[in-house]
């Protein structure tokens, strides 16, 4: 009797014995397959291979492309999001500049209609598209798309021949131009007027700033310099119904004063009298240009636009 109770004891035993291992066996799966879970979202665990790995290449240059926006403490711009560069835009661009087009002989910085003229007719012959200031930056620090070879042209100071004489060349080839205006010559004989600086804004030309009166900006008192940046730039936003972003140095003179002063007053780029094609690698506020004077003929002007480094 003592036996067959022992037998029956026996067998249910080893029943639940199965059956408790059975169930320890779902709750551990259970567990596994809720750490890994957790794991995952983590991302403690790579279970996609690849995509799962860091990006230090385009962390790198995220971070180079949106160092410039760093600068701008004092942008208007700066709640702007940049979208995703196009690194194939980030290429050094050239930008030309002139002052007066008019024929004066030995003044090399007045450079004669026919020369002037035969120079567009080599970019355009050749393919160049001219871009504003404000495409260039876009281009530069919020990789927006541009042309196939771009170019710039730059007049300094606000001469009337740029009205008169390169306005008509350029409309004719489809070129715009950037007029880096003195704010007090405007009106002044043999300088622009308002009128036609409007005319030209509404053909898609860029009036920026060249300060108020052309000084040699390193050389003038704090109080001075500010009044210089700030009341051209306002005086151009107010008339001309747009804003004024970018500044050419009188005789490309500037320190480190200078700079800080213009990035103060809200420039966003401004641009030197430096041998070389504007880099969107170097300091936005001493971007460089190509000097065309009269009389450097038609070799010079093109090994000029062949290297960024000429
Ligand atoms: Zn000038």
């Amino acid at each position: 009797m003592v036996n067959k109770i022992v037998r029956i004891l026996i067998v249910i035993f080893l029943v639940m014995g199965i059956d408790g291992c059975k169930g320890l066996e779902t709750s551990s799966q259970s567990s596994v397959e809720a750490l890994t879970s957790t794991a995952t979202r983590q991302g403690l665990i790579n279970q996609t291979g690849s995509d799962q790995e860091p990006k230090p290449a385009i962390d790198s240059v995220l971070k180079e492309y949106r160092e410039p926006w760093n600068k701008f403490s004092n942008s208007q711009n700066l709640s702007d999001l940049p979208d995703l560069p196009d690194l194939h835009m980030r290429q050094p661009i050239p930008i030309l500049y002139y002052h007066s087009v008019m024929l004066e002989a030995e003044n090399e910085v007045r450079m004669p209609p026919d020369q002037f003229e035969a120079q567009m007719n080599f970019l355009r012959d050749n393919g160049y598209q001219s871009i504003t200031l404000n495409q260039l930056y876009r281009a530069f620090y919020q990789g927006a798309s541009l042309p196939p070879k771009p170019f710039v042209i730059t007049f300094d100071d606000g001469y009337l021949d740029n009205y008169t004489t390169a306005f008509p060349i350029l409309r004719r080839d489809g070129f715009t131009a950037t007029v880096f205006m003195v704010s007090s010559y405007i009106g002044g004989e043999n300088f622009l007027s308002w009128p036609q600086l409007k005319e030209l804004v509404a053909n898609g030309w860029e009036i920026e700033g060249h300060t108020d009166t052309h000084p040699y900006l390193s050389k003038i008192d704090g109080i001075s310099l500010l009044h210089e940046l700030k009341s051209s730039k306002e005086l151009l936003e107010h008339r001309l119904g747009k804003t004024v972003d970018f500044l050419a140095y009188p005789n490309g003179d500037f320190d480190s004063t200078v700079l800080q002063a213009v990035k103060d007053t809200g420039y966003l780029m401004a641009f030197t009298t430096e041998r070389g094609w504007a880099n969107p690698n170097s300091d936005a506020w001493q971007i460089q240009r190509i000097y065309c004077y009269a009389n450097m003929g038609q070799n010079e002007f093109s090994r000029r636009l062949q290297n960024w480094n000429y």
